[in-house]
């Protein structure tokens, strides 16, 4: 890490995930190893609308229930349009995360269950790697915890500070360590402003 990989204007916030240190079974990557090419993001989906401006229901992110243009929540589970979508080639992964508890990325079964099985023979990622957390205004952060990981996350080709939210952007590229790289979508409150 050095200086110059910090953009300015990052702010640092106080840390409300659980820390620990990495296990042990990580291992480091070599210097030499080339990245894999990165998974391509999904275009943003328009806001559904018929013919002559009929109002077309779109499916939930979460449930999957259709939702009227209309409404600013799903009548079925209540949750709003905002939530943050990565697409992982390889291992195959997608996961969507809305506004609430941060989604733990990482190989502990139980810090990371959604993400453990899928990553479990991923051992250049770290059973604590990294925490999205996705506001209800629609922005979004990645976060390693403060001890750090063996081989680092990457927001666009530039490792992230330990410890430091970081905000994530419609269209970046998260990667854990030198290999796993996440396609990110970013969908906002209002509709279309993915
Ligand atoms: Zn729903």
């Amino acid at each position: 890490m050095s200086e110059r990989d910090t953009p300015r204007g990052w702010v640092r916030l106080p840390d409300d995930d659980e820390l620990e240190a990495p296990a042990e079974g990580e291992t480091a990557e070599k210097p030499g190893e080339a990245p894999q090419p990165e998974p391509t993001a999904e275009p943003a989906p328009r806001p559904a609308a018929g013919p002559a401006g009929v109002e077309v229901s779109a499916p939930c992110w979460n449930c999957r229930a259709p939702v009227a243009p209309r409404d600013a929540r799903c009548p079925s589970c209540d949750r709003t349009r905002t939530h943050v979508l990565l697409v992982c080639a390889e291992p195959c992964l997608e996961l969507r995360h809305g506004p609430g508890p941060p989604l733990h990325i990482g190989r502990h079964p139980d810090w990371a269950p959604r993400t453990a099985a899928a990553f479990a023979d991923w051992n250049k990622v770290s059973r604590r790697h990294a925490s999205l957390t996705v506001e209800p205004d629609g922005s979004a952060w990645v976060e390693e915890p403060e001890a750090g990981t063996r081989n680092g996350t990457y927001l666009n080709g530039a490792r992230i500070a330990a410890g430091v939210r970081t905000p994530v952007r419609d269209g970046d590229q998260l990667r854990l360590g030198l290999r796993v790289g996440f396609a990110v979508r970013l969908y906002g409150p209002g509709p279309g402003t993915g």
